[in-house]
């Protein structure tokens, strides 16, 4: 039985199971191994107790946005709409809402589509997909780092537990880059695949950096909300010097049938100005939390600034997306232009939405060029003219040394990296730095 791991319980590692299972067949063992406590990544969804009742708000991306000219996102969609997991929002066919911004980050027109999750949030959408691909996942679980052993297998270690050995290996985590948890924080013998161009090319991706901040806001204060959104916006587009864009959570989740819920939810996402001004500012920064909250709920939701802000905002949450959406992307070699893959054998590849665009469509289109040329190594082709040797293996780095974002863990950055190899030298001969 062939033992198959995904690393990351994004977008692009649920994809990817999906399509791995339809490729390899009912036989093969596909696990997911997630750092996080559920599925999500950038698609993570946060609940909480508010006035009595459990009040959910996505913290990333705000829909599942799709191209449904791309056959692999058409599939995936149709088997979450017909499974009632997530409905279209602002579409002809979508009940109710309207009133979706034009960001410059927000893929539209044409045959783009955006889809918000009915009963949980974007993130149900991902678990659905793992669910239907009988994967089995496995939570805080992170990895540590890989090295090729003897039998052509990798052994994959944990931070805590013990190792364990896969027949092949595909990363959905986050290219390198500053801050975030990415494959910079992976160690082990899987490094040495990567010579100069390589590492060149894995740093050139970039991202954009935003704060998403969750305001969970009292019951009395739902009309507040309504004069500000008008009768069918879910969305206001604000760029001022700190507000990027106010999601009108509550009102999206109920106007394509999803709960309705008595406290109104909305979702500030800061400006990338901003957000570069206040990088070190989480979830525990007090002064930052109460900036955000005061602007939107005085300036713009117009609530008095004689009530006390902890009496309006019941609850709140604040993820430092160092990472968040991809401002230049990298191509992989021509035969698999979405991913990357780096060994024959044992097979690794990364995908990602730093192949192509941060959408799901960007991670289903990724994740389908990776699992085809998985399936492909699985079955002795030679695709990535590289193979990793259990003598070429490092020994396993042996300390935590990072968090995903400021809202989900301990976070620090990482540094670029600096030329160890030569020019064009073999896969052997190890590039990358430690981090
Ligand atoms: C603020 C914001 C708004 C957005 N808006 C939209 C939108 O409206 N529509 C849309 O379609 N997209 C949107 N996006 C983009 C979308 O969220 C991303 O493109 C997508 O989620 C990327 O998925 P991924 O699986 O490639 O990466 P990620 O979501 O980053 O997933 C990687 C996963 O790997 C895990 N991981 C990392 N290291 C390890 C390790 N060592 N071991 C185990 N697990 C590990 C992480 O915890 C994470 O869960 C938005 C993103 C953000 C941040």
């Amino acid at each position: 039985m062939q033992r198959v791991l995904v690393v990351g319980g994004g977008c692009t590692g649920a994809c990817a199971a999906m399509l791995l299972r339809k490729k390899l067949g009912p036989d093969a063992s596909i696990e997911i191994w997630e750092k996080a406590r559920g599925f999500g990544g950038r698609m993570t969804t946060t609940r909480q107790d508010v006035a009595g009742e459990t009040v959910r708000a996505d913290v990333g991306a705000q829909y599942l946005s799709a191209d449904l000219s791309d056959p692999t996102s058409k599939e995936l969609i149709d088997m979450l709409l017909t499974r009632k997991v997530v409905a279209e929002v602002g579409g002809e066919k979508g009940p109710g809402a309207k009133g979706l911004c034009s960001t410059p980050e927000r893929q539209s027109g044409g045959s783009w589509h955006h889809f918000a999750g009915l009963e949980g949030g974007v993130n149900s959408a991902l678990k659905c997909l793992a669910d239907q691909a009988q994967a089995t996942a496995y939570f805080e679980k992170r990895v540590a780092s890989m090295d090729p052993v003897a039998g052509g297998k990798w052994r994959v270690r944990p931070f805590t537990g013990a190792p364990e050995t896969f027949d092949a290996v595909l990363f959905a985590v986050p290219g390198c880059g500053v801050g975030g948890d990415n494959i910079d924080k992976i160690h082990g013998g899987w490094e040495n695949l990567i010579d100069e161009e390589c590492n060149r090319q894995l740093r050139s991706p970039q991202h954009d950096h935003r704060h998403a901040v969750v305001l969970f806001l009292a019951p009395e204060h739902l009309q507040a909300c309504e004069a500000f959104f008008g009768p069918s916006n879910i969305e206001a587009q604000i760029d001022d010097d700190m507000v990027h864009l106010l999601a009108y959570q509550s009102r999206k989740t109920a106007c394509i049938g999803g709960p309705v819920s008595k406290s109104p939810v909305v979702v500030v996402h800061t400006t990338h100005e901003f957000s570069r001004r206040n990088q070190r500012a989480g979830g525990r920064d007090r002064p930052f939390l109460e900036a955000v909250a005061g602007r939107v709920v005085h300036e713009y939701l117009k609530i008095p600034k004689g009530v006390r802000l902890d009496n309006i905002v019941l609850g709140s949450k604040v993820i430092t997306w160092k990472q968040c959406q991809i401002t230049r992307s990298m191509k992989g070699p021509a035969a698999f232009p979405l991913c990357k893959p780096l060994s024959d054998d044992p097979p690794l590849v990364l995908a990602g939405d730093y192949f192509t665009n941060s959408s799901f469509t960007g991670c289903a289109m990724s994740a389908a060029n990776a699992v085809s040329a998985l399936s492909s190594m699985l079955k002795g082709e030679k695709i990535a003219n590289a193979v990793a040797t259990a003598s070429s293996a490092k020994r396993p780095a042996d300390s935590d040394d990072g968090g995903y974002g400021k809202g989900q863990g301990k976070g620090k950055d990482s540094k670029g990296g600096k030329g160890k190899g030569k020019k064009g030298g073999k896969a052997e001969q190890g590039y990358r730095e430690r981090y």
